[in-house]
């Protein structure tokens, strides 16, 4: 039976007296009987699983003259325990009490590869080294992209840079079809201009046409009209002269 805390766990060798005679092992929880003799709580609720009697005594047992040890219980927690990843080649000692915070951060810890599919154990100071190697490796992107990265694609990813390369392009085409629609405007604008020049000198021959008219000269292609002339607003027959 192993209920108690191992003799070798302890930078000193515990007092005879810590020492539990069910399972040989410092005391954990310690329970006195009415008998005054004591020992670890589950072994002696294991115990009278077969046996009433005392282990030491064989004075009968009664279950409701057992008293648990508190104060006993804090002076063993107090003990300067190794660590158990020793053999690993941790050399650290502590308060027995506090033994589950070393070992949460102790770097001689085994441990076993969190990458799906790897399973192999490694010490948690070599964790990092063994993440870089590992073949299992996987990562969610850590921008945020939600793509899963591997070890081979891990190094050509980078989702920020597409990003922003993604978003230069845009606004270089956005900038080429706004040159595009500046030229067209200008192009039409000009077009325009051109228009407006020619309707101005049509308009000006036509006035030249009239004044001939007026003073009655010319001879040549005259025909009957009877609208008003554009530029006067006469009221009477004039003929005009195309050109
Ligand atoms: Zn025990
Ligand atoms: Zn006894
Ligand atoms: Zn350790
Ligand atoms: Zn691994
Ligand atoms: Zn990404």
């Amino acid at each position: 039976m192993t209920g108690g805390y191992e003799v070798d766990q302890f930078v000193d060798a515990p007092d005879e007296d810590l020492i539990c005679v069910i399972c040989r092992a410092v005391l954990r929880c310690p329970v006195r009987l009415k008998c005054n003799h004591v020992f670890c709580k589950e072994c002696i609720l294991q115990w009278m699983k077969r046996q009433v009697k005392c282990p030491c005594c064989r004075q009968p047992i009664d279950q409701n003259q057992m008293l648990v040890l508190f104060k006993l219980s804090k002076s063993i927690g107090r003990l300067p325990v190794k660590c158990r990843n020793a053999q690993q080649g941790c050399r650290a000692t502590f308060p027995l009490s506090t033994e589950y915070l070393h070992s949460s951060s102790c770097p001689f810890e085994w441990q076993i590869c969190p990458h799906e599919g790897c399973g192999q154990q490694v010490l948690r100071k070599d964790a990092q080294s063994h993440d870089q190697i590992c073949s299992h490796w996987r990562q969610l992107c850590p921008m945020g992209c939600g793509a899963l990265l591997m070890r081979d694609n891990q190094a050509l990813h980078n989702c920020y840079r597409d990003l922003q390369r993604r978003y230069l392009a845009d606004r270089r085409r956005q900038r080429a079809i706004a040159a595009n629609l500046r030229r067209k405007m200008q192009r039409m604008q000009s077009r325009m201009a051109q228009i407006k020049r020619q309707v101005n000198l049509m308009c000006e021959s036509l006035e030249v046409g009239e004044l001939e008219v007026d003073a009655g000269e010319g001879t040549s292609a005259w025909t009957e009209t009877t609208a008003p002339s554009s530029s006067h607003s006469r009221q009477r027959n004039t003929r005009v002269r195309f050109i």
